[in-house]
């Protein structure tokens, strides 16, 4: 049914009630006055109208607010229908003579306008009967004269039809049934395509072309640090400082919008904690169908920019480039080496030198060794980062362990002229042990000691001291080498650094002995510390649980 605003409506029901107390307080009046009795029959109050007039207020105060809830039209009609049945009633008490009423009539069926065109046409045609009933003698013949009746129906007629002119401009659209369960289904839509969005991981936003975002889902906000309701409604553009990786971000969604094809784009980029990320963003552009000068146009209107936080792959691939990349070329250089040493060995001259041959021989075994190492090392570190790093769990002698590798060093350290110690600190009987991996323990040692070796110059000292502290078992490799500066301490354990200073650089490395040092040490549940001074030298400790099972250790 056609009719004016709800709140419209509401006020209309509610102007009326205030009409209930203006009759109520009119009666009142009239009463306290003592008037006479022509004025009070001229006013036509009656107690059967105050009773009308009571169910009016009492229908509007309390029927009426539940009624409007689901039939807002039949709520209001019920209560402007009683009114017109109040004004026909007070009319007739009051001899139908009363302007006042019978314009406030006119003005009720003006206002009738609001509620479509039904009312006032119903009640205009009553109106016009009971004047013709009253001539013929149906009803109760009208004191008013014809012409007075005549004139006051039409004014009732024109304000009836003014209403309806005036108000129809004013009538919400109808809804019907088919509108009603699109609507529906639309709210549906939306609620299943909001809880998509926000169930995916993958950030979502969709952007006009004019570059504003729509949609921004909660992943997008998380992943740059956004707060999402103040990036909605905002140009994509402000949302990421200008930086390297914004600008292949702007790109990746603009030539999405100009060439209206899906681009696809890895960008590094920097959200608002600060933080440097790889993000894959895949721009898809979206497209609506036009009307424009009666041709169909299909254009595109945005774009749909799915985002994926693929840092951690990407760094991934990165590091394993540059291993690949460092390692090449760490093996060339020893196997230059050798073939420049084999190669000096076989030319004719040295060939007659045994001396020289020897040397050179030498020589190449000595790097021999160095690329043995380098590939080991190599091995230890592809293994570690496919997780496949093999660790034993067995009761280690540290004690004859550590012996062993000195062993193994004794030469170098005597070609060095370098005083290569042992020494352990005995707290009680038992022998320090360890439950570790027995090979990876003598790695980390060759390292150790390896390196103290390599960067203390001749005739300098190396000390390897094992001891037990409480539940740990101690072994520290000091040697009065050239010493670390303190800001290196924290890069040593890193892969491939090498502290550069020119003593380094005139000693052969790859720069991961360290690395792979902590790596077991980590993986055997240990720690590793370092003590250096420049110049004076440095102590590498390594620290692990001691095991007390003292049945069948390995050495
Ligand atoms: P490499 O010895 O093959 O270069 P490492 O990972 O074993 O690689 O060591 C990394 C760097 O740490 C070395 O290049 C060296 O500069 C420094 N370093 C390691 N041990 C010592 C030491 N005992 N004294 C001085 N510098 C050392």
């Amino acid at each position: 049914m056609q009719h004016v605003k709800k709140q419209w409506l509401t006020r209309f029901a509610l102007g009326l009630v205030g009409l209930d107390i203006v009759i109520f307080s009119v009666y009142g009046l009239l009463q306290l006055l003592s008037t006479s009795d022509d004025m009070r029959s001229r006013w036509g109050i009656t107690p059967a109208i105050l009773t009308i007039v009571g169910i009016h207020a009492a229908y509007v105060l309390i029927v009426f607010p539940f009624l409007r809830k689901k039939f807002e039209w039949l709520a209001t009609i019920i209560s402007v229908t009683m009114y017109a049945i109040l004004f026909a009633a007070i009319i007739d008490t009051s001899g139908n003579t009363n302007l006042y009423y019978r314009f406030g009539y006119a003005v009720l069926v003006f206002l009738m306008g609001m509620i479509g065109p039904f009312a006032p046409i119903a009640t205009i045609a009553l109106t016009w009967l009971v004047m013709v009933f009253a001539y013929v003698g149906v009803v109760t013949p009208t004191n008013a004269s014809v012409l007075l009746n005549l004139a006051i129906n039409s004014v009732v007629t024109i304000g009836g039809l003014a209403g309806w002119l005036f108000f129809r401009k004013y009538y919400v659209a109808p809804r019907d049934a088919r509108s009603a369960a699109l609507s529906r289904l639309l709210n549906q839509t939306q609620h299943e395509t909001n809880a998509i969005l926000e169930s995916i991981t993958d950030g979502v936003m969709i952007i006009t072309t004019g570059g504003t975002v729509r949609v921004l889902n909660e992943s997008a906000a998380a992943m740059f640090a956004l707060n999402r309701t103040d990036a909605l409604k905002q140009d994509y553009r402000e949302l990421f400082p200008a930086q390297t990786g914004a600008t292949t971000l702007d790109t990746t969604i603009t030539s999405c919008l100009e060439s209206g094809e899906t681009i696809q784009n890895v960008c590094l980029l920097k959200n608002h904690d600060g933080r440097e990320f790889y993000v894959d963003i895949v721009a898809s552009p979206i497209y609506q169908d036009t009307h424009e000068e009666s041709i169909e146009k299909t254009q595109v209107v945005g774009t749909v920019a799915v985002l994926r936080d693929v840092d951690q792959k990407q760094r991934q691939e990165q590091s394993q480039k540059d291993f690949v990349a460092t390692a090449s070329h760490e093996m060339r250089t020893p196997v230059a080496a050798i073939n420049g040493f084999i190669e000096l060995a076989l030319s004719p001259a040295v060939r007659q030198d045994d001396t020289k041959l020897i040397a050179y021989l030498d020589k190449a075994h000595q790097t021999i060794d160095h690329l043995s190492d380098l590939l080991n090392h190599l091995l230890l570190v592809s293994q570690s980062e496919e997780n496949a790093l093999q660790i034993a769990s067995e009761t280690v002698d540290v004690v004859a362990v550590t012996q062993l590798v000195l062993g193994e060093f004794s030469s170098m350290a005597k070609q060095k002229h370098i005083a290569l110690s042992f020494e352990q600190e005995q707290t009680d009987d038992q022998k320090p042990l360890i439950t570790a991996d027995n090979q990876q323990l003598k790695q980390i040692l060759r390292n150790l000691v390896s390196n103290a070796l390599k960067y203390t110059p001749d005739n300098g000292r190396v000390s390897v001291q094992v001891k037990q502290d409480n539940q740990r078992v101690l072994i520290s490799v000091a040697d009065t080498g050239q010493g670390i500066a303190p800001d290196q301490i924290s890069e040593l354990f890193q892969k491939f650094h090498r502290v550069d200073n020119s003593k380094t650089r005139e000693v052969g490395g790859s720069g991961l002995g360290l690395y792979i040092t902590k790596l077991l040490v980590d993986a055997m549940q240990g720690t590793i510390a370092v003590d250096s001074t420049v110049g004076q030298g440095s102590t590498f400790t390594v620290s692990f649980p001691a095991a007390h099972d003292q049945a069948a250790p390995v050495a």
